[in-house]
């Protein structure tokens, strides 16, 4: 086998594609959207470049495993990035009682930030910090090491609530230090303590901007596609696959044009790509019937905010803006929402000490926008435009809390809705990280990057983790499926 086709020009399809290509591979990448980078895309609105689906990333601190795999493809020197403030990279705003949390960087200035709120929990944020670390450490993906046999310990698979109370006794600082949970839609009863560690982690290690445009890292990785003699095609979606037996023999898009490959690379929502099979039964029943009935992640409504000039000061953290203690882990489904914002000045490439923008991300449920769920972009009613106007206002006033005076610095704004997010992306339920992982049912949850069809594959953030590190490390997982053991030397 030496060629393969990629469905899909999101980060997972693009990352895999490059590995491919550099192992010397044919590649061919099939993009549905005129622009490709999926989670990657940036757009302009307002004259400013706002990114769509990564506003801040980890694993590319030196040493970190997606800086790794960077080095290993050699485009390094073509990332543009800027890490935040170590000694203040995050504040966590708790409207309930006008609380400002400030937190640095690492486990040291995660014990040290918040041990300064709550002396008492110093010995046990630490205790706790070390239990995160460890619980990392136990995925090899995670560290790009060769998956070993050893089990995992039996706070590995905690849920994540049960995990945080063995360590913290303050029932605030027990919803405190869940704050980064609109990062991966946890639930405290189901998600798997390794996945809070894993992404808690991974934060606290150092979170990074891309400066310019996230959109940038999906050119390079397309350049380097390309300079390897590959393509990378965009604004023309796969409509159709086709197998024989129990193989896939070519694929045809919308505009009728036909690929054929060796193999084939899934990087879509799996449930999506089920609806491209000319026969579905390529697949066994149980396994589509297992993949469709799995939850999603909860989805979000976006406000893009346009400040007039120098009006803001560039923040080099983020800011988590939560409704009360209680809130912490149900931010789509609060009573009044919005239940949590994540808010982000996304740096331009010659970052001043002004900001140019903002983006508010805000957790939400799919059943907000059912009403108009069987409507298409460009034909949606007038009542879902008002509807998108009010929750554009809600969010703004609790900008205000946060940030006095904020509205004076807004010069206009732009949103997206769930329904913006499932079209643009074509994920079911406009779900920001695909499915949910359960610490009840992990294997169920846990869907392989091989599939029973020889020379079909799957990639993307719905395998194992996702997320701008998630993705891209599972992205070597299915390039060592295809290529075999041992031949990527990272
Ligand atoms: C609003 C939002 C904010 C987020 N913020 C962050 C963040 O700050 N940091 C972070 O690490 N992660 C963030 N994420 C998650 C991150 O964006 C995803 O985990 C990641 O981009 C997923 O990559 P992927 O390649 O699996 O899927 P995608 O990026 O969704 O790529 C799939 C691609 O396949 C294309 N496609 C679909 N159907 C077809 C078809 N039939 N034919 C051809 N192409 C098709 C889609 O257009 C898309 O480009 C966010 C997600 C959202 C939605």
């Amino acid at each position: 086998m030496s060629s393969v086709v990629v469905i899909g020009g999101g980060l997972g399809g693009l990352m895999t594609a490059a590995i491919l290509s550099k192992e010397g591979w044919t590649v061919t990448v099939l993009e549905k959207n005129p622009v490709i980078g999926g989670g990657l895309q940036s757009f302009t609105r307002l004259g400013e470049v706002f990114d769509t689906g990564m506003h801040f990333v980890g694993g590319l601190q030196p040493g970190g495993s997606v800086r790794r795999i960077c080095e290993y493809l050699g485009i390094v020197d073509r990332l543009h990035i800027l890490d935040a403030d170590p000694a203040w990279m995050d504040t966590v705003f708790v409207s309930e009682d006008r609380q400002s949390y400030r937190i640095a960087q690492g486990r040291d200035g995660l014990v040290e930030s918040l041990g300064r709120y709550f002396p008492a929990e110093r010995d046990n944020l630490a205790a706790y910090a070390d239990a995160m670390y460890r619980l990392a450490d136990e995925e090899d993906i995670f560290h790009l090491r060769p998956q070993g046999d050893a089990a995992h310990s039996p706070e590995f698979f905690l849920p994540a609530g049960a995990f945080i109370e063995k360590y913290i006794r303050d029932p605030r600082l027990r919803r405190i230090v869940a704050y980064m949970n609109p990062l991966y839609a946890g639930r405290p009863d189901t998600t798997p303590a390794y996945i809070h560690a894993i992404i808690s982690t991974l934060y606290m290690d150092g979170p990074s901007r891309f400066a310019g445009g996230s959109v940038r890292f999906a050119h390079t990785l397309r350049d380097y596609i390309m300079e390897h003699g590959g393509r990378v095609l965009a604004g023309d979606a796969v409509r159709t696959v086709r197998s024989e037996g129990r193989f896939i023999t070519g694929l045809e898009t919308e505009h009728g044009k036909a690929y054929q490959a060796d193999a084939y690379v899934c990087a879509i929502h799996p449930c999506t790509f089920f609806g491209l099979l000319e026969d579905p039964s390529v697949l066994p029943k149980a396994y589509r019937e297992r993949l469709e009935a799995l939850p999603n992640a909860y989805s979000a409504f976006v406000l893009n905010i346009k400040f007039r000039k120098d009006s803001f000061p560039f923040q080099n953290r983020t800011t988590y803006w939560v409704a009360g203690y209680g809130e912490m882990w149900n931010q789509d489904q609060a009573s009044s929402w919005p239940g949590g914002i994540v808010a982000v000045t996304p740096p331009d490439l010659d970052q001043g000490a002004c900001a140019g923008k903002m983006i508010l991300t805000a957790p939400m449920a799919w059943e907000a926008v059912k009403p108009w769920e069987h409507t298409v972009h460009g034909h949606r009613p007038a009542a879902y435009e008002a509807w998108k106007t009010s929750c554009a206002e809600l969010l703004l006033d609790k900008m205000e809390e946060v940030f006095p005076g904020f509205r004076s610095a807004v010069e206009g704004v732009n949103t997206a809705s769930p329904l913006t997010i499932r079209d643009f992306y074509g994920v079911k339920e406009g779900s920001l990280y695909g499915f949910s992982k359960d610490c009840h049912d992990l294997i169920l949850s846990n869907v392989p990057v091989y599939t029973k069809v020889p020379n079909l594959f799957l990639t993307g953030q719905n395998c194992h983790l996702h997320g701008f590190c998630g993705v891209s490390l599972t992205a070597v997982e299915t390039a060592e499926r295809i290529l075999g053991r041992n031949v990527i030397r990272l």
